[in-house]
């Protein structure tokens, strides 16, 4: 009676095996397949009957032989279990992937447990390789990663001009003023850019148009920055361009170049052209500048210099 209650409770296991949303290969110390359970017959398309007796590496040629009998050897030789986790090795068997949520991966994610079978007299002469579907959580993960890079992304940059925002500015303009402070002499020059009688714009045809109008200047500032270069917006009408590597002849050409470019622009709006133009003050960074705020400071009233003399020009600072 106990025999046949001992037997059904074999086949139990044996079907469960069979059925499990897992992949069970047992191999001898000659990399022969002994057993073979069907998320390996589903996936690989080779029925247990075809792997039996076959070497795994018949099997599946492009696997990494050295690599792999590596691992097989120290198993069955320190008699320890060995893990693979997808993250070293995304996976060992080329199964196809039919979970995955994305385009991600075509490939079948996987970590592998690779651990020893204790004969009944205590000796190691088989592994058994256990492997399991992690495609899921990979693609998840990388998912989760490319969110979290756009998010990243995201709050660098100011939402309505897609310039470099007011804090990765600031971020920018200390890298750079700390090297000079560290002895990399530049020269490095800071514009600040004010759009002139902004106001009047958004009175006379309303802040949507005025954002229009925002979004045209961010455009132009860009097109004529050059590689590390760092446009941004430092709010509200007002700009901020840090130009590494450029001393202050050369961000005055910038500065006018685009004050000219922005001069001749003709917005069209939904509500008729608009021209406006927009004043600069430019400064090259020198020893008198012991904080970014005062080198900011520096451009800022060159800026305001810019106003006073009637708008619509660039001015160096200390000029
Ligand atoms: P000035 O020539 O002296 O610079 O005159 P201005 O009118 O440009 O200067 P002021 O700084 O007095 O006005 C700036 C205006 O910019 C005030 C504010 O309503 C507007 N402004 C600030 N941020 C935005 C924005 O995101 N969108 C729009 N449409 N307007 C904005
Ligand atoms: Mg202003
Ligand atoms: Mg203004």
């Amino acid at each position: 009676m106990n025999q046949q209650a001992d037997m059904t409770e074999l086949h139990w296991l044996f079907d469960m095996l069979q059925h499990i949303d897992v992949g069970l290969v047992v191999l001898n110390n000659r990399y022969e397949v002994e057993l073979w359970n069907g998320f390996m017959e589903n996936h690989s398309g080779v029925s247990s009957s075809n792997a039996r007796t076959k070497s795994l590496f018949s099997i599946f040629p492009t696997i990494n032989q050295d690599w792999l009998k590596q691992k097989l050897d120290n198993v069955l030789a320190l008699r320890t279990p060995i893990y693979v986790s997808w993250e070293q090795r995304p996976y060992l068997f080329p199964f196809k992937s039919y979970r995955s949520i994305t385009s991600l991966s075509e490939k079948m994610f996987q970590n592998v447990v690779i651990r020893p079978i204790n004969n009944a007299n205590g000796t190691v002469t088989h592994l058994c390789l256990v492997v399991y579907d992690v495609t899921d959580v990979a693609t998840n993960k990388a998912a989760l990663s490319s969110a979290n890079r756009k998010l990243d992304q995201l709050s660098k940059i100011d939402g309505l001009t897609e310039l470099n925002n007011r804090s990765s500015l600031d971020r920018a303009i200390k890298v750079t003023f700390d090297s000079f402070a560290k002895g990399n002499a530049g020269p490095h020059s800071l514009v600040m850019a004010d759009i002139d009688f902004f106001k009047k714009v958004n009175d006379t045809y309303g802040h949507p148009i005025g954002d229009q109008v925002l979004q045209e200047v961010a455009k132009i500032l860009s097109s004529g920055s050059r590689k590390g270069d760092f446009v941004g917006r430092f709010g509200g009408e007002e700009f901020c361009v840090l130009l590494p590597n450029t001393g202050i002849n050369g961000a005055y050409q910038y500065c006018e170049k685009m004050r000219s470019e922005i001069e001749q622009a003709v917005i069209k709006t939904g509500k008729g052209e608009i021209k406006i133009t927009i004043s600069m003050g430019v400064c090259e960074i020198d020893e008198s500048h012991k904080t970014t705020a005062q080198w900011l400071e520096a451009a800022d009233s060159a800026l305001y210099k810019a106003k006073e003399g009637g708008r619509n020009q660039t001015v160096k600072a200390n000029g």
